[in-house]
């Protein structure tokens, strides 16, 4: 059995994302994962104060998402690109018009948009385990791990913020 450490400080959570890896790799941290690309669009739906037709809730399908934004504004998105056999991602043309024309395909106000920002992101994926990744890193009784959301950072982030709240003020309730 790995003897259990104390890292020199009182707490430490490691919530950097991706760069949770980077972190914890000096500590021979045994959790493992992999950036998946995701392209997603800005857009602006022209002259959208005066389109009967313009219908404004989020709409997904297909797991493509169209967001409002009030004011004729959209975030539409978004591709899921995995690593090659090097570990290298870098965004797809092709993925993302392809978002866009499904987008469009089930949301047909979007032809006449305007695309005011494409942008990309990476997201956490665990390997050998679901996300998130939350629990004690191995071998250390004083650092938490709270990374890894994959696609569902922002929806989990309260969720995981009360759950490391919880284990601070209950040291004994964390699953070692
Ligand atoms: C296109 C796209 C669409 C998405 N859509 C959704 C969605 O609809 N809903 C949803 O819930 N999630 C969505 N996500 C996922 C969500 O963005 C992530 O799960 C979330 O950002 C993870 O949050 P985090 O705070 O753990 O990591 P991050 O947001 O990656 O933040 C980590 C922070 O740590 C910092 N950092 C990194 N390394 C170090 C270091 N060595 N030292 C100090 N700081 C460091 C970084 O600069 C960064 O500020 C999407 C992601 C993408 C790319």
């Amino acid at each position: 059995m790995q003897q259990e450490k104390y890292f020199d400080c009182d707490w430490l959570i490691v919530a950097a994302g991706l760069g949770s890896l980077e972190i914890t790799k000096p500590l021979f941290a045994e959790f493992e994962m992999k950036p998946v690309l995701g392209q997603a669009f800005h857009v602006k739906i022209l002259d959208s104060a005066h389109n009967p037709n313009l219908f404004t809730p989020v709409v997904s399908y297909d797991d493509i998402h169209v967001v409002p934004l009030g004011h004729g504004e959209f975030w539409v998105g978004a591709t899921v690109e995995f690593t090659d056999e090097m570990g290298a991602v870098t965004a797809d043309q092709t993925l993302m018009d392809e978002v866009w024309q499904q987008a469009i395909a089930f949301y047909p106000e979007l032809k006449n948009a305007e695309i005011l920002r494409h942008w990309s992101g990476k997201r956490p994926r665990p390997e050998g385990q679901g996300a998130p990744v939350l629990k004690p890193l191995q071998g250390y009784k004083n650092i938490l791990l709270a990374t890894g959301h994959y696609r569902n950072g922002v929806l989990l982030a309260p969720a995981t913020a009360l759950t490391i709240r919880d284990w601070l003020l209950a040291p004994e309730t964390i699953p070692f």
